[in-house]
């Protein structure tokens, strides 16, 4: 019995008979087409079994075996399955996100090339001069002879309309072809095209601690500021993992796969690095993954999904920018943390692992005062640069135009007249987060969110920023008529009024808005990196991966939202952006200084975090953490629900809580109404399971689920469970 693993949402394998007149088996890890109901699935062999629950008349056989070899080695494999538990999802789905889509729809796991070949007739014919006649089915018929197996792009180098003429030879018998799979590039090149810098004692030690790890288990968080060098190490410990034979797993968050990153990897090493990322077509994506199972790749470079990707003796795990939420999946589907995967990847594979950030996750720092990673530090930065000068502004104190304290303005002009590079930074993308009547108080809302409309002033539109709906702008109040005005700030209202405080200096804006197509965000990046632009304004999106080393003033505009959010997670968010944005400054040989404008600047967070560095503010965090029972010091599962009413989405919660049989420790909160309840017209609501113990929850988890599933639902009704969520709202 073969036992299968299909892309369905029921939580088990299904079985079926050896395929009829298959010469071989196919391993666990190969894919097979298979009969369901009246569909074709394409699955993947999970194992081989003595007998079914199902009476062997009932099983259907194979219907294809796709692939000689498995295309999800052991060791994914081993990822896989405990993902499917620790998630409490569907091995099949898990599956499913492990491989390209082409793959899933079964395109082959190597390149195949149509190749050409004369026939034992054809070679006859040549001889015997029957082709006299026929001068290009000759000509073509001699370059087969030649070159036995030739490509067809080649042929088509060579004779122009050639596959008239082979149509022919087809026909007389005298040609046939064949799709035959390339077989992976030698890889005895030289591993470096180019040797990396000397590395400073920081690196040094750093880089020595994990090369001394090789073999084994090992975590280090590589703390170090943006700038300190920490890439350096990774391709250092990337190049003492290749010459031992080993191969590399490098994941980046979503927005810090640059361009320059890939080409740090390209230019440090001959070897193939095979780069996976979302912006990939699927047939760039299925080529990158065939480069991975037919192990051509040494270097694997992608985001989140690259976790699953095939790499056979597998030496060393790297996780850039380890805080990014964007490793975890929360949006749909099957919902993972590829940072957390990455570690037990590590872990089962016994290797080190590297995870590197200026601003560690709270839950990793708390590994590092637990004793189960080591910390490797970074202090200084590479280079000269000095660390920069941080300084609150008290926005209750000074006169603020469109949202810029005059002290930040005039910090503006002497960095700018000294010849500096000035950010600004403000986490909201748009012209102002609020359009506003001016006599009857009527405010844009949208009409399928508890969320006010952005204004888009240069699209002259109002935005949704969480349902993506548009409206025109008006330019009067549609319930009075009176006039309307514009609340608040966004990056493009920041630039506006920037360009009008400083009209000879060059202005470069940075958010999604600005950045939709591919090479967008490289333009802007240059415009910047070349000193042609003066001031930058932008979202988080400036506070990843690039260099602007002559950056010496960030002004962040504001700082307090996130401070007094009902989300655990929020200070944390706050802190690290901070951080990072002000890693911003002073990269180059000048010193960097920092302005952070607030209404708030005794707020506890917000000094700890001045006075004592990130560190400081970690320590602070953790001890609310402890003492709330939030993460790291609890585990958190959310029950989500959403339905076209509340009371439709909070009923089921009830029904759900019902069936909990709750061991002692696991406690229950809710359900209760997200905080942003209407999200594109549908109301959300959720049940969250809490307990201090890993293990009793998950078991009560599996205990509970079935029933959760068989619960007679509305049709309206949609439901998800999210382990370890990122974002309570
Ligand atoms: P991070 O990844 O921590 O932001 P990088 O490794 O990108 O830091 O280093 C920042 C800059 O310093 C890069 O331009 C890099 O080439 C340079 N750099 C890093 N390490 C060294 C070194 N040992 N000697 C000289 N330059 C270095
Ligand atoms: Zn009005
Ligand atoms: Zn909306």
């Amino acid at each position: 019995m073969v036992r299968v693993a299909l892309d369905t949402p029921l939580r088990r394998l299904f079985d079926y008979l050896p395929a009829r007149d298959a010469t071989f088996d196919p391993q666990p890890g190969a894919r097979v087409r298979v009969p369901f109901g009246r569909q074709r699935l394409i699955g993947v062999v999970h194992s081989w079994a003595e007998s079914s629950d199902v009476p062997r008349e009932k099983l259907k056989p194979l219907l294809e075996i796709i692939d000689a070899e498995p295309v999800i080695d052991a060791g994914v494999m081993e990822l896989v399955e405990f993902a499917a538990q620790y998630y409490h999802h569907s091995l099949g789905e898990v599956m499913a996100a492990a491989l390209p889509k082409l793959a899933r729809e079964g395109a082959p796991s190597r390149a195949l090339t149509e190749r050409w070949f004369a026939s034992g007739p054809g070679l006859e014919a040549l001889e015997n001069e029957t082709l006299t006649r026929a001068r290009r089915q000759r000509e073509l018929l001699e370059i087969l002879r030649a070159e036995p197996g030739i490509a067809a792009g080649d042929l088509a180098q060579r004779i122009e309309d050639w596959r008239t003429p082979m149509r022919a030879l087809v026909a007389r018998g005298f040609a046939s072809s064949a799709e035959v799979a390339d077989d992976a590039k030698p890889t005895d090149q030289p591993l470096l095209r180019t040797p990396g810098p000397a590395l400073s004692p920081e690196q040094s030690a750093a880089v020595t601690a994990i090369d001394a790890a090789a073999g084994k288990f090992a975590p280090f968080l590589l703390h170090g500021i943006t700038g300190s060098g920490k890439t350096e190490v990774y391709l250092h410990a990337v190049e003492h993992c290749l010459r031992q034979g080993g191969r590399a797993l490098v994941l980046v968050p979503e927005i810090g796969l640059t361009p320059q990153l890939v080409a740090r990897f390209r230019e440090r090493f001959a070897v193939t690095v095979a780069v996976l990322h979302s912006g990939l077509t699927d047939s760039e994506r299925l080529a990158a993954w065939r480069d991975c199972v037919g192990g051509t790749a040494r270097i694997v470079l992608g985001t989140r999904s690259a976790v699953f990707a095939p790499a056979a003796d597998l030496g060393i795990v790297i996780v850039d920018e380890e805080h990014d939420a964007s490793f975890k999946q929360h949006e749909s589907g099957f919902r993972y943390s590829a940072r957390d995967l990455a570690i037990l990847r590590a872990q089962r594979a016994g290797v080190p692992i590297v995870l590197g950030s200026a601003t560690p996750s709270l839950e990793t720092l708390q590994n590092v005062v637990n004793g189960r990673y080591t910390r490797l530090s970074l202090p200084r930065r590479a280079g000269q640069a000095l660390p920069p000068r941080a300084a609150v502004i008290d926005l209750r104190e000074h006169a603020v135009r469109a949202g810029i304290a005059t002290p930040a303005l005039e910090a503006m002009q002497r960095h700018l007249d000294a010849g500096g590079q000035v950010l600004v930074y403000i986490n909201r993308r748009g012209y102002s987060p609020t359009l506003a009547c001016t006599a009857c108080g009527w405010i844009a809302p949208c009409r399928d969110c508890d969320a006010r409309l952005t204004v888009h002033l240069a699209a002259a539109k109002l935005r949704c920023h969480h349902c993506g709906a548009e409206a025109p702008l008006p330019a009067n109040c549609p319930q009075c008529g009176y006039a309307v005005r514009h609340v608040g700030q966004g990056t493009e209202r920041v630039e506006e009024t920037l360009a009008g405080l400083f009209p000879t200096m060059p202005i470069a804006r940075l958010d999604r808005d600005v950045v939709r197509r591919r090479g967008d965000l490289e333009s802007v990046v240059n415009r910047v990196a070349s000193g042609e632009a003066r001031i930058l304004v932008g979202t988080q999106m400036v506070t990843k991966g690039h260099d602007f080393p002559s950056v010496t003033l960030v002004v962040v505009l504001n700082a307090d939202q996130g401070l007094f959010s009902t989300d655990f997670r929020a200070p944390e968010r706050v802190a690290q952006t901070i951080i990072q944005v002000a890693g911003r400054a002073g990269r180059g040989e000048k010193p960097g200084e920092v302005l952070i404008q607030t209404e708030y600047p005794e707020h506890p967070l917000l000094r700890s975090l001045l006075d004592e560095g990130y560190d400081g503010f970690a320590r602070t965090a953790l001890a609310e953490r402890a003492a709330a029972g939030w993460p790291p010091f609890a585990h958190v599962v959310a029950l989500r629900a959403s339905a076209s009413t509340l009371a439709t989405a909070s009923e089921f919660l009830q029904q759900a809580r019902k069936l909990v049989r709750a061991p002692r420790g696991v406690k229950l909160l809710g359900p209760a109404p997200a905080a942003m309840t209407k999200r594109a017209a549908r109301y959300h609501a959720q049940l969250l399971l809490e307990a201090r113990e890993r293990a009793p929850l998950h078991r009560a988890l599996a205990a509970w689920l079935p029933d959760v599933e068989s619960l007679k639902a509305p049709r309206d009704l949609r439901w998800s469970l999210d382990v370890d969520p990122l974002d309570l709202f």
